[in-house]
């Protein structure tokens, strides 16, 4: 056991899914949840994972590591509800997929006798709500923590505590700084879902024009963009909010790029696509070989 108590604030995808691997582990001795919205907390009452409160500082007061699983844009509002209840050397963390704006709400609101270690599970679905949670989401994913210059002696004890906690989970965790952090997700994360967003909502305003036939050959290619744009739009919303600077640096250097690509078709450049195609694909070995996908084709779909 990792921490006698934690409370995870947030019940949706993501902190059912903390609960149900931590309870899975033995890495929490109690699980005391709490959401804001009164029909997420009865399901995940029916659901079991942890004990329900309906208020906030209730959920908090006990616990050692209070996680807040809550959308971006959420983070100073859960961490404002908990913030009087929390105990001393409580340890404060979030699942946030961006880190220098969750920072810089959050830290002011942290009470000084807690310690805020804020981190971000690179692991998730395009679903959402308690029901979408399952043990084994961090399983061989990486748990970035962004630790925060605290100067305290116990604070890399803590940091160390919550390190232990995700790798009980079956993560691989990896220290980072926050404003790299925010760099390398706008590559890896926030721009493929920003075209997948982008495309889908072409195809959809192309549909009178094709007269559904995107839909019924979507299995060419674009079903998978599909899937990333079904994402919580709530969640991608906060994301493109708060991540503005990184991701409007990496979408410049893309649409210059996109630029030359359409320059190369339009001039018959094919020793250049091919070149470009080619570095793509190798990247996709690469992505395999490091363990982050499958190499069944078509990721092992029947058809
Ligand atoms: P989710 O399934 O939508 O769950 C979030 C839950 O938090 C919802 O039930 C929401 O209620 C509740 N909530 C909102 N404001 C709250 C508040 N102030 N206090 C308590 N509860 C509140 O979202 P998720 O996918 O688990 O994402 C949670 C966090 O994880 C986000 O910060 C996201 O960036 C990050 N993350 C997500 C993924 C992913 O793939 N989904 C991966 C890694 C990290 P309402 O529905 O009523 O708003």
């Amino acid at each position: 056991m990792i921490f006698e108590r934690i409370a995870i604030v947030g019940a949706g995808l993501i902190g059912a899914s903390v609960a149900l691997a931590a309870r899975e582990a033995g890495a929490a001795g109690g699980i005391s949840i709490y959401d804001a919205n009164e029909s997420v907390r009865q399901r995940a009452r029916s659901l079991g994972f942890g004990a329900v409160f309906d208020d906030p500082e209730a959920a908090a007061a006990e616990a050692d590591l209070v996680l807040l699983c809550v959308p971006v844009g959420a983070m100073a509002a859960a961490m404002g509800s908990v913030a009087p209840a929390l105990k001393s050397g409580a340890i404060v963390s979030d699942v946030g997929s961006v880190k220098g704006a969750v920072i810089d709400a959050v830290r002011k609101l942290t009470p000084a006798h807690t310690f805020l270690v804020p981190g971000h599970p690179l692991a998730g679905t395009e679903h959402s709500g308690p029901d979408a949670g399952f043990a084994a989401l961090f399983k061989g994913r990486w748990q970035i923590i962004t630790p925060l210059d605290d100067a305290r002696p116990e604070y890399a004890a803590a940091v160390e505590k919550l390190e232990a906690f995700w790798r009980a989970l079956g993560a691989q965790v990896e220290r980072m700084d926050a404003s790299r952090h925010d760099v390398v997700l706008a590559v890896v994360s926030h721009l493929p879902h920003l075209i997948a967003f982008n495309i889908v909502a072409m195809a959809e305003d192309l549909e009178s024009v094709t007269e559904s036939e995107v839909v019924k050959y979507s299995a060419s290619g674009f079903r998978d963009f599909t899937r990333i744009a079904a994402s919580d739009p709530t969640m991608w919303r906060d994301v493109f909010l708060n991540n503005r600077d990184a991701v409007l640096e990496v979408l410049g250097r893309f649409s210059e790029d996109l630029a030359a690509l359409q320059r190369a078709i339009r001039w018959g450049e094919g020793e250049t696509l091919y070149a470009l195609f080619d570095r793509a694909r190798r990247m996709r070995r690469e992505v395999i070989e490091a363990g982050q996908d499958t190499p069944a084709p078509n990721w092992g779909r029947e058809n």
